[in-house]
């Protein structure tokens, strides 16, 4: 199994640059870099979700939340 897919996944897409998730981020396993977040600690990451709940653009997804919602 790919454990990279059990973090936080940004759609730079989506992605506007405001920082949002990097500020919120409990752990800093977040940051900027230029103007995209980047997980740059994954093994900080607590998956917590705040990150994916804070951004306005819906541009980070917690893979739990895509299967649990794909099965609704
Ligand atoms: S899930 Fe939580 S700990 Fe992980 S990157 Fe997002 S805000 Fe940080
Ligand atoms: S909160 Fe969303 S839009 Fe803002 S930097 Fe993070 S991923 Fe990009």
């Amino acid at each position: 199994m790919n454990q990279q897919a059990w973090y936080p996944i940004i759609n730079y897409d989506l992605c506007t640059g405001c920082a949002d998730c990097v500020m919120e981020c409990p752990t800093e396993a977040l940051v900027m870099s230029g103007c995209r977040p980047v997980l740059i600690q994954p093994d900080a990451c607590g998956y917590c979700a705040i990150c994916e709940a804070v951004c306005p653009e819906e541009a980070i997804a917690l893979p739990y939340r895509v299967v649990v919602e794909s099965r609704s």
